[in-house]
């Protein structure tokens, strides 16, 4: 049988705006321990679609190349501790409408050809991971326009996780 794939769907943030967050994530560890996201795995995830085999996952490329949208800005403006996971993330202090009417486009999109994990959208950019002290870390805001989002594989290689990118889609 044909190997699955671990697939999402995810904005990845423009080279300034990745350097901006990897700063942050370095900042973030000299603070707290923990590990710092690599620059290359900094993303905002849209839609997680889980392990998929090679026909399901061609299935979600042609679900997203239907989806039409408007570009929107993406403004993070502050880091939060996700206590379950052991994450700190930054994340939006106002909704982000275009991204959610995203999420949702392509939840729709996708609607009744899979069966998806049913997880409430929450906007974040994930910058270290199992912090082991806890410390307030201030940022600046940090917007940059979204134009483009794109379908990833995680994969673990040697050990490491990292995020390729499958296809991408531009606004309409
Ligand atoms: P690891 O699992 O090795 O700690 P990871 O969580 O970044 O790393 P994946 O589990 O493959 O890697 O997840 C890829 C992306 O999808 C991440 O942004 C993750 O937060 C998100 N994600 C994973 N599972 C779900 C889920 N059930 N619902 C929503 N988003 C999810
Ligand atoms: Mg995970």
């Amino acid at each position: 049988m044909p190997a699955a794939a671990r697939v999402f769907f995810a904005l990845q943030p423009p080279a300034a705006a990745q350097a901006e967050l990897g700063r942050l994530a370095g900042w973030c560890e000299r603070r707290c321990g923990g590990r710092a996201v690599a620059p290359e795995n900094l993303h905002l995830t849209l839609l997680f679609a889980g392990e998929l085999p090679p026909d399901q996952v061609a299935s979600l490329q042609r679900a997203a190349a239907s989806v039409r949208w408007a570009p929107f800005e993406v403004t993070l403006e502050r880091i939060e501790y996700w206590a379950r996971p052991r994450l700190l993330c930054a994340v939006p202090s106002q909704p982000l409408p275009g991204a959610m009417a995203l999420a949702e486009a392509l939840r729709a999109a996708l609607r009744g050809t899979l069966a998806l994990p049913v997880r409430p959208f929450a906007p974040h950019v994930t910058v270290l991971r199992r912090p082991r002290r806890l410390a307030e870390v201030a940022m600046a805001p940090l917007s940059w326009q979204a134009t483009e989002f794109a379908l990833f594989c995680s994969e673990r290689v040697g050990g490491t996780r990292r995020y390729r990118s499958l296809w991408a889609w531009s606004c309409s």
